[in-house]
């Protein structure tokens, strides 16, 4: 299965599709990629390659090119972002000072300095996961205490980075920290009051910690509201990031940024091939076609 994976990414590469998208939808725009855990060596491999390829650039690059034209972004611009604060993104640190590579981090607040587990690390069944995600906050809430899961349950282990990893990475001048909530609800499935805390409070937490604005927030599972872009905007967020698919340009829509999920294992052809957005839209295409067949009965 894993060389099929591999043949089917290497094909797609070599037949220049990728390279043809890289040099048309994305030459003028921003590229925001989405990884997580990458082990460092993958994560050189995958700075240098895409370096070949594209422009990077820092979330305040993009922010202050807001209102400019276009065309004064460099071309096939590219941000690195990883979402969930994990704490194997501090090995990450000697690759990012050596390659000088700008990245933001997405952090769950609520579990700095902390050994509490995600809530979706708890629950090692997958289909359950997806399910858990569908039903409303306190069901979910309700359903995970059942099976002995409370947010603030301590286990063995620490996963999530801490107060001096966060402050040293900092320190670079290449890591920016944004908030990903404070223990990774689905907001939309959040009351009022419960959404409010999650968007306020991390905002607040990671101020505390970086002593600098926290100006980027990302969307966890990439689901929102209108009701949570309108809370990010109150809650002073300057930025938001989804899992749209796409890319973005100047004057864009900032608190819906369209952002491609890359892995943070396996070859550097599907690195790339995910990279140029191909993998995204044609199962963004699929997933329609199959809702559509199952709207109309078939
Ligand atoms: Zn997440």
């Amino acid at each position: 299965m894993r060389i099929l994976n591999k043949l089917l990414f290497q094909n797609i590469r070599y037949s220049g599709i990728s390279a043809f998208t890289r040099n048309t939808l994305q030459k003028r725009k921003v590229t925001i990629l989405m990884f997580h855990q990458p082990n460092p060596v993958f994560f050189e491999k995958a700075i240098l390659e895409l370096g070949k390829r594209y422009n990077f650039i820092s979330f305040d690059d993009f922010l202050n090119f807001q209102g400019g034209k276009t065309e004064d972004l460099p071309t096939k611009s590219m941000i690195i972002t990883l979402d969930d604060g994990w704490k194997s993104n501090f090995d990450l640190l000697p690759v990012i000072k050596k390659l000088r590579t700008p990245v933001a981090i997405f952090l769950m607040s609520g579990l700095i300095d902390t050994m509490f587990l995600p809530w979706f690390s708890f629950v090692d069944n997958r289909r359950k996961k997806e399910s858990l995600k569908k039903v409303s906050d306190s069901g979910r809430m309700a359903e995970l205490k059942h099976k002995g899961f409370e947010e603030t349950r301590e286990f063995s282990e620490r996963v999530i980075l801490n107060k001096d990893e966060i402050r040293e990475m900092q320190a670079s001048g290449l890591v920016t920290f944004g908030s990903h909530t404070l223990f990774h609800p689905i907001l939309p499935k959040c009351n009022d009051a419960k959404a409010s805390r999650e968007i306020n409070l991390s905002k607040e937490n990671i101020e505390a910690i970086t002593g600098i604005e926290c100006n980027l927030f990302s969307f966890p599972n990439g689901e929102y509201s209108e009701r949570d872009i309108r809370l990010c905007q109150k809650a002073g967020y300057k930025a938001a990031v989804t899992l749209d698919v796409g890319f973005n340009k100047s004057g864009c829509d900032l608190y819906r940024l369209k952002r491609i999920s890359v892995p943070d294992q396996g070859s550097i052809s599907e690195l790339l091939v995910k990279s140029s957005g191909l993998w995204a839209f044609v199962k963004t295409f699929l997933g329609r076609q199959k809702r559509t067949r199952r709207h109309s009965g078939l």
